[in-house]
């Protein structure tokens, strides 16, 4: 057999395995299994800085009244879980996630001597994630100037550490949320595809099956992912958390509505794999009222989502 007979050979055979097994796996695979619209759910909450008001307690009043499920504290909550989930209770919400982020790039640091305290740290968010009956914390690996290490060199990182701390979240009923982020913020992790493959990796490794996950910013997504629905869908059920802010046009990462981005094809997405977690605004306000801008864009969001 001579070499274009051989690739004759095998590109026929190749055809043949690929095509019997692919065709019998969409026969087995009803669009019922994995069509789970019927699951998905919006439910919007808010960080405390979109959120209208001067105080704790009217932050939570207003965002209740118009219209959101949970709040989104940040690391100023830890330690203080008990206390904090009250305050969400009697508002009537409540609490989605920690924004907790990157501990300056500690845990991926090339000084070794500075990763054992970050996740010291990152432990005691995980408690009071789970004292809040959050879905989780969200994790930012490094911001683009924390760590010299490569990318091959941070992934590789995560490996040895991760597992662990998957199982100690999973232990506090709560999970790891890996964020990723645009170009301008980080190189490490910038598609939700890329931090599911991380997540599942870590479970894998862990032998769990709950613990991390992986969140899609709508900000960061559009500069970062060419379909934001196929983004979504590769996340499936690793997806934990969601942040709403409208993308780079002007006004940049605004109240969804207030820029001209639309949310229908990544809430196409969200509605495909049944989606039911939080949506959280992190975002800014380019209007001169927050409170009428904000009660804006729970309907624009909700009208985005009917026409999903
Ligand atoms: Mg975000």
């Amino acid at each position: 057999m001579n070499r274009r007979d051989f690739f004759g050979a095998s590109a026929a055979l190749t055809l043949g395995a690929a095509v019997a097994p692919t065709s019998s796996a969409f026969a087995t695979q009803t669009t019922e299994e994995t069509d789970k619209r019927a699951e998905a759910k919006l439910r919007i909450c808010s960080q405390l800085g979109p959120a209208p008001g001067n105080s704790l307690e009217e932050k939570l009043e207003k965002a209740k009244k118009y219209g959101c499920d949970a709040i989104e504290y940040g690391g100023e909550c830890i330690g203080k879980g008990a206390e904090l989930r009250k305050k969400a209770e009697d508002a009537g919400l409540e609490v989605s996630v920690i924004c907790w982020g990157s501990h300056g790039g500690d845990l991926c640091s090339e000084d070794v001597s500075k990763r054992q305290p970050g996740i010291d740290d990152l432990k005691r968010a995980l408690e009071t994630a789970g004292e809040l009956h959050a879905n989780g914390v969200i994790y930012v690996p490094a911001f683009n100037g924390q760590t010299k290490l490569t990318n091959q060199e941070i992934r590789q990182l995560l490996m040895e550490f991760m597992p662990d701390l998957a199982k100690f979240a999973r232990d506090c009923n709560t999970n790891i949320i890996l964020e990723p982020l645009c170009r301008m913020e980080a190189y490490f992790l910038r598609q939700v595809a890329d931090g599911a493959s991380i997540a599942r990796d870590v479970l894998r490794a862990a032998g769990i099956d709950s613990g991390i996950g992986v969140m899609g910013d709508f900000y960061h997504m559009d500069t970062e992912e060419t379909s934001q629905m196929g983004a979504f869908i590769s996340a499936g059920s690793l997806l934990k958390h969601v942040h709403l802010a409208g993308g780079v046009e002007q006004p940049r990462r605004t109240f969804p509505g207030e820029n001209s981005m639309t949310f229908v094809d990544g809430f196409r997405g969200l509605k495909y794999i049944g989606y039911n977690k939080f949506m959280s605004f992190e975002c800014g306000c380019a209007g001169r009222d927050k409170e009428e801008a904000f009660k804006n864009s729970i309907q624009f969001l909700r009208d985005q989502w009917a026409e999903a």
